[in-house]
């Protein structure tokens, strides 16, 4: 019996590359699903999940549903680490409208694809990319860009977009059949949804408008902020997760407040107190108020002032707060911090 041809394709789970893929197993090709974990997708397990077009409960994993539902094996790999400094602190080709260096994060991606891919003797890649989709990467010029930076030219399969753009080896060698491919472009999800019913894909997440958190503006504003006032070569991955949670306060260049929104965001932050200050109200309940950079005596005070705000004392003329560190404890009665102040800190 003929051996299939392999190919991996890049997923997310969302439903554009779940589409991609069910429609190369249709076409006979044994594919191999890889999804990488940067930290900061929007598939990442330590985000809520939006519920499903059906209403069902969200998968954990996104990747791992779209791998069932194609019958495909997918590999997960954290490329975190990596990623931060290679992508997200330094890109060769900028950001688009928030922090999202979305180019070089394709490219990036792309390569670790075929690094796979030349591991497993899969000879071309296959994306859920639609042409004009994405603003940033999905023109024709930057598709050609990114795949010529990733030494992937003509390997690069996109079934959703395949007959609007340049024959791919996999089709000159008859592999696939470009008749079989679909000529969808634009930010309409009309036609894929036709597609789903038609491939029987009944259930896949609500498009969330962007792959990652980069894209958001209000966490860009707070990753700009540290790009400001930390050495970026000392940010860690915790940092960014830091950054998706709680209310953040910009007090000074050497100290940031982060204040937790609800009892899940509290205990959250209780895993990043490590060289960092606590601050929580005594008699009233409230949020954990995490401190870090330089926290000089005369800070005190008004650390707990925003910690009284958030608590269920912010009314009262005084609230008194418990704070500490490695080496420091103490407690203050304090005014709770008036808003117009606040805002001034605010990220
Ligand atoms: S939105 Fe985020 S994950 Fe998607 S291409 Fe841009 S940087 Fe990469």
């Amino acid at each position: 019996m003929a051996r299939k041809t392999k190919a991996v394709a890049m997923v997310s789970g969302g439903l554009d590359s779940t589409l991609a893929v069910k429609m190369m197993v249709d076409q006979g090709i044994d594919v191999h699903g890889v999804m990488f974990v940067t930290g900061f997708c929007y598939a990442d397990p330590r985000r809520p999940k939006k519920r499903t077009r059906t209403g069902k409960r969200p998968e954990q994993n996104e990747a791992l549903r779209a791998g069932r539902q194609t019958e495909t094996s997918i590999t997960m790999e954290d490329i975190s680490e990596e990623y931060l400094q290679d992508v997200v602190v330094n890109p060769k080709f900028g950001y688009g409208s928030a922090i999202n260096p979305c180019i070089d994060c394709r490219i990036f991606m792309l390569k670790k694809a075929k690094k796979y891919a030349d591991a497993i003797g899969a000879p071309f890649i296959i994306t859920g990319e639609v042409l004009g989709q994405r603003p940033m990467t999905q023109h024709f010029k930057t598709l050609r860009l990114i795949e010529k930076e990733s030494g992937l030219t003509k390997l690069i399969l996109r079934p959703l977009s395949g007959k609007l753009l340049p024959p791919t080896l996999p089709e000159e060698e008859g592999w696939i059949d470009r008749e079989k491919l679909q000529d969808i472009s634009g930010r309409s999800r009309h036609k894929q949804m036709a597609l789903a019913v038609e491939l029987g894909i009944d259930d896949y997440p609500q498009p969330a408008g962007g792959c990652c958190f980069l894209t958001d503006q209000n966490y860009a504003l707070r990753l700009k902020d540290l790009f400001k006032y930390r050495d970026s070569a000392s940010l860690t991955l915790n940092d960014m997760i830091l950054l998706k949670v709680g209310r953040h306060f910009r007090i000074n260049e050497n100290l940031k407040v982060i204040v937790g929104r609800d009892e899940a965001e509290n205990n959250f932050l209780t895993n990043f107190l490590k060289g960092r200050w606590a601050f929580e109200a005594v008699d009233v309940s409230g949020p954990l108020t995490v401190a870090e950079g330089e926290v000089r005596d005369e800070d005190i005070p008004i650390i707990a002032a925003i910690t009284a705000r958030y608590s269920d004392g912010k009314n009262q003329p005084a609230v008194r707060v418990h704070y500490r560190d490695e080496k420091k404890v103490g407690e203050i009665e304090i005014e709770p911090i008036k808003n117009g102040t606040l805002d001034n800190w605010r990220l």
